[in-house]
C-alpha cells in the first residue's frame, strides 16, 4: 500500500472541488428540466402546450408585436400614428391600465423593489435590508436561479417577498403570444419548484407592456407592477457608465424632495445584478429611511395579505361569545323567581333557533353585532339561571325544615 503524502491529499481535494457545482448552483441534472440561462424557450414542450390551453384567446387583444432589437426594449415609433390604437403601451406614451400597480395607496409607504436578481451580489443587499429592518419584493429573472435557488429560499426566510421579471427578460411587447406565455410560466415554474410559493406579481422587463401582454399575464392571476414616475433610481445605467453615482443620488434627493407634496407612497425601481447597483441601493435606503419613508415590499404597500396566488386563505376567527355576567354566589330564593321570568320573556322575543345560515362577511362582525349569538347566550343564561337559583332554593328548604323538626 502507497503512503498518504502531502500530495496525494492535495489531488484528493482539487478532484472534489472539481466535481462540486458552485456553492448553491442548482444541480446540473435538474437544471436540465429548465430552458437554457437568458434564452427564450422552446416553445414545443409539453408544458406550452398545457399553459397555452389555460388562456382564453377570445379575451386577448390583437394587438401586432413591437419591434426590438430582441432583448433590448423596443423602440417606440416616431411616428405616433404607427403606435397600435388601444394598446395602452406603456414604453410607448406612458399609458397606465386601471389594475397596473404604480404607487402605494399610503403617504409615506415605500414600495422598495429590486429587479434583474439573483445575482452574486444580492447576498451584500440582503445584509443591509436585515440591518434596517426592511422587506423588499425581487422581480426575479427566472433562468438566473438555475446559479442561485439557495438565495431564493434566504428571501423568503428572511420575510421578502418574491415576484417575477419574466424567463429571459426580453421586451415582452415584441414576443409572440407563445413567448410571452413561455416568459411568464417558466419564471413562475422555477420559484414555485424552487420555494413553493406560485407567484403572483410581475413586472414587464423595460416596463414594457401593453393591452395584450397584460391580458395574458391578467389570465393567469398576475398583477402587473411598474414603478412611480420620477421614481427610477436609473442605477441600470451605472454598469454601461452613462451616469454616475453622484448623479444618482442627486436625482433621488430630487425625488424625495417632492414627498412632502405626495398623497401616496413612491415603488421605487432599483436592481441587484451588478456590484454598482447595491452599492448605491445600501445608500439610497438610508437616505429614504432619513426622510421619513417606510420600506416595505408591494404586498405590503397594498396591504395584500394574500402575496401569492397560492397563500392560504386567510381564516375568519368565529365570533367570540359575550360573557356571561358574573352570577350572584347565593342568591336569596324569594328573588329567584323573577330573573328566571324575566329571562323567558327573553327567551320568548329571541329569534327561532333554526336562524338561516349567516354569510362569510356577518362572520367577521365583533360578537356583539351579532344578533343570532346574543339570543344563543341569553338561552344559555337562562339555563344555567333555572340550575343555580333551583338547586339553593332547594337546599333553603331543606335547611328550614331540617331547623324546625
Ligand atoms: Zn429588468
Amino acid at each position: 500500500m502507497r503512503p498518504i503524502t502531502w500530495t496525494t491529499i492535495a489531488a484528493a481535494l482539487a478532484v472534489i472541488c472539481l466535481s462540486s457545482p458552485v456553492v448553491g448552483e442548482m444541480p446540473k441534472n435538474q437544471q436540465k428540466k429548465y430552458p437554457p440561462k437568458d434564452e427564450i424557450p422552446n416553445l414545443k414542450s409539453p408544458q406550452m402546450k398545457k399553459w397555452m390551453a389555460e388562456i382564453d384567446w377570445s379575451k386577448v387583444p390583437k394587438i401586432p408585436m413591437s419591434k426590438a432589437n430582441r432583448p433590448e426594449c423596443p423602440e417606440c415609433p416616431e411616428d405616433k400614428k404607427k403606435i397600435p390604437k388601444d394598446s395602452c403601451w406603456w414604453t410607448c406614451g406612458g399609458c397606465v391600465a386601471k389594475d397596473d400597480v404604480e404607487k402605494c395607496p399610503k403617504a409615506k409607504s415605500w414600495g422598495l423593489t429590486y429587479d434583474d436578481g439573483p445575482s452574486e451580489d444580492t447576498p451584500r443587499l440582503l445584509k443591509k435590508l436585515k440591518a434596517s429592518n426592511a422587506t423588499a419584493t425581487f422581480f426575479i429573472v427566472g433562468s438566473r436561479v438555475l446559479e442561485y435557488p439557495e438565495l431564493l429560499k434566504q428571501q423568503v426566510r428572511e420575510g421578502h417577498h418574491l415576484a417575477i421579471h419574466t424567463w429571459s427578460h426580453q421586451g415582452m411587447t415584441s414576443l409572440s403570444n407563445e413567448e410571452v406565455v413561455a416568459e411568464l410560466k417558466w419564471a413562475e415554474q422555477i420559484i414555485f419548484d424552487v420555494t413553493g410559493l406560485k407567484t403572483k406579481y410581475w413586472r414587464p422587463p423595460y416596463g414594457d407592456v401593453d393591452n395584450r401582454v397584460r391580458e395574458i399575464a391578467r389570465q393567469f392571476g398576475y398583477k402587473t407592477v411598474i414603478w412611480t414616475k420620477e421614481w427610477d433610481s436609473n442605477d441600470w445605467q451605472l454598469p454601461e457608465k452613462t451616469i454616475t453615482t453622484k448623479q444618482v443620488y442627486r436625482n433621488f434627493k430630487w425625488a424625495l424632495s417632492t414627498l412632502p407634496k405626495l398623497k401616496y407612497g413612491p415603488i421605487t425601481l432599483e436592481h441587484d445584478l451588478f456590484e454598482s447597483d447595491v452599492n448605491v441601493a445600501h445608500a439610497l435606503l438610508d437616505m429614504g429611511i432619513a426622510k421619513g419613508l417606510d420600506p416595505m415590499d408591494i404586498a405590503r404597500c397594498l396591504s395584500d395579505d394574500r402575496p401569492y396566488q397560492n397563500s392560504p386563505v386567510k381564516k375568519v376567527d368565529p365570533p367570540k361569545k359575550p360573557a356571561l355576567p358574573q352570577l350572584p354566589q347565593s342568591p336569596p330564593p324569594q328573588v329567584a323567581a323573577k330573573p328566571v321570568a324575566a329571562v323567558e320573556e327573553e327567551e320568548a322575543k329571541a329569534p327561532p333557533a333554526a336562524a338561516p345560515p349567516k354569510k362569510v362577511e356577518d362572520e367577521v362582525k365583533p360578537a356583539a353585532d351579532n344578533g343570532e349569538i346574543d339570543a344563543q347566550g341569553t338561552k344559555k343564561l337562562g339555563a344555567g339561571i333555572r340550575v343555580q337559583w333551583g338547586a339553593s332554593a332547594v337546599a333553603v328548604v331543606v335547611a328550614t325544615a331540617a331547623f324546625l323538626l
